[in-house]
């Protein structure tokens, strides 16, 4: 979790919720994220990011004051950085694939880390 909380601090826009319940592999995708939001120059307020059924999910508030087009871009932003993660292993940050453990659970790991 050090790793997260280091992420965090570089971000001094960002507030709410500075958590993120999933393994270090996907801190860039979160990263990345969060510094195509601050382009918009407006606060980023994290609701919740965790894991889920194998991806990732970000919940961050869409600021009102935007644009419909620009509301529609931050949230893009956020889509593709989900959408990144079933490409990329949560543990690792390696190329990874959605993979399913025989009791049905979901993860996205690497070829190395496929044992879920
Ligand atoms: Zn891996």
């Amino acid at each position: 979790m050090t790793a997260a909380r280091d992420m965090f601090a570089r971000h001094p826009r960002v507030s709410g919720s500075l958590h993120a319940s999933c393994e270090d592999g996907w801190l860039p995708l979160i990263e990345d994220c969060l510094t195509k939001l601050e382009a918009f120059g407006l606060p980023i307020v994290i609701h919740r990011i965790r894991e889920k059924m194998g991806a990732l999910r970000i919940n961050i508030l869409t600021p009102t004051s935007l644009s419909v087009e620009d509301q529609r871009r931050w949230e893009d932003i956020i889509r593709a950085a989900e959408e990144s993660s079933l490409k990329t292993c949560e543990l690792c940050g390696n190329p990874g694939r959605l993979r399913q453990s025989e009791t049905g659970t979901y993860a996205t790991r690497c070829d190395a880390h496929q044992v879920i």
